[in-house]
């Protein structure tokens, strides 16, 4: 079959700055970069030489999700933790993650990517004879919680009502997340959230452009001195390119009261953003 007009079957995505090839047949077990979770049933892409690899849903995933359960600000795709420790707890199954999360940084509100795209209902027809539906809070009043010890339905063990459930109200019948899903008849088919489309893109991206965030200390000087930020703790300021942007841009934290709007989707900022280093280049940007 040498004269098919030859298709590139590569995939490009923002957390890796090389190009993803279709994996077939893999001879190991290899992890999902953004869910953690390994190869068995979807299709996977991957960089051998950087030994990186993702789901073929992984790679498709939205940058930006309106979430129920964080209705105050839209959330963002974030290819590694941002905190220090490089780990985050994910508000939705209350275990640590350290590959993508969908975050809001005003808020330091962080779930797995997989714990984001779940489903809103589920059906263990084994379990329960209703629905169970995905709830974000206990469903008690605040002052049952210092007493009350909930025990997952399904597996028996205690669940923290901190974090999510899927619970039929009728029957007052709960479980774990992993606890539902894995007996849950829908398991193959996770309902995916409408995405919320940055309304207009000032920021224009080719696909051909398209390259990771690329963090590179910068110890050349620029050409303007740069003011130093007063307060801010001085080790922590890096430099890095972004690929929207022609100059250097730093993390920089955004004031409630200021009214600075993201340059990609025109939301008001708070909380840590990127912003240019040049003077007079109003640059800003969710992370
Ligand atoms: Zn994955
Ligand atoms: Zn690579
Ligand atoms: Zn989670
Ligand atoms: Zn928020
Ligand atoms: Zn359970
Ligand atoms: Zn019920
Ligand atoms: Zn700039
Ligand atoms: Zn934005």
């Amino acid at each position: 079959m040498g004269r098919g007009k030859q298709t590139c079957q590569g995939k490009q995505h923002f957390s890796h700055p090389h190009i993803l090839k279709p994996i077939v047949n893999p001879t190991e077990t290899l992890t999902c970069n953004v869910c953690e979770q390994p190869n068995i049933t979807s299709n996977f892409y991957g960089c051998n030489t950087c030994q990186y690899y993702l789901h073929e849903n992984c790679l498709n995933a939205p940058r930006f999700l309106d979430h129920p359960s964080h209705s105050s600000h839209h959330v963002t795709l974030l290819p590694v933790p941002t905190y220090s420790n490089r780990s985050f707890t994910c508000k939705a199954c209350g275990s640590a993650g350290t590959g993508c999360s969908f975050s809001c940084a005003c808020c330091d509100f962080d779930i797995h990517m997989q714990c984001a795209l779940l489903p809103q209902t589920v059906v263990l027809p084994q379990q329960h004879h209703h629905e169970l539906e995905l709830i974000f809070e206990s469903p008690y009043d605040d002052e049952a919680d210092e007493n009350t010890v909930f025990v997952c339905d399904v597996c028996h063990d205690n669940a923290d009502l901190n974090n999510w459930l899927y619970y039929c109200a009728d029957c007052d019948f709960g479980t774990h997340l992993e606890c539902a899903i894995s007996k849950s008849v829908r398991q193959q088919e996770p309902k995916k959230l409408p995405v919320n489309k940055p309304r207009a893109n000032r920021v224009i991206i080719r696909k051909t452009e398209e390259e990771s965030i690329k963090i590179q200390e910068t110890n050349q000087k620029e050409e303007e001195e740069d003011e130093e930020e007063d307060g801010g703790s001085m080790n922590e300021v890096k430099k890095m390119k972004h690929f929207s942007h022609s100059h250097a841009v730093e993390l920089s934290e955004v004031q409630e009261t200021e009214e600075i709007l993201c340059s990609g989707c025109e939301d008001k900022l708070c909380g840590t953003a990127y912003k240019c280093t040049k003077r007079n280049c109003e640059f800003t940007l969710h992370i």
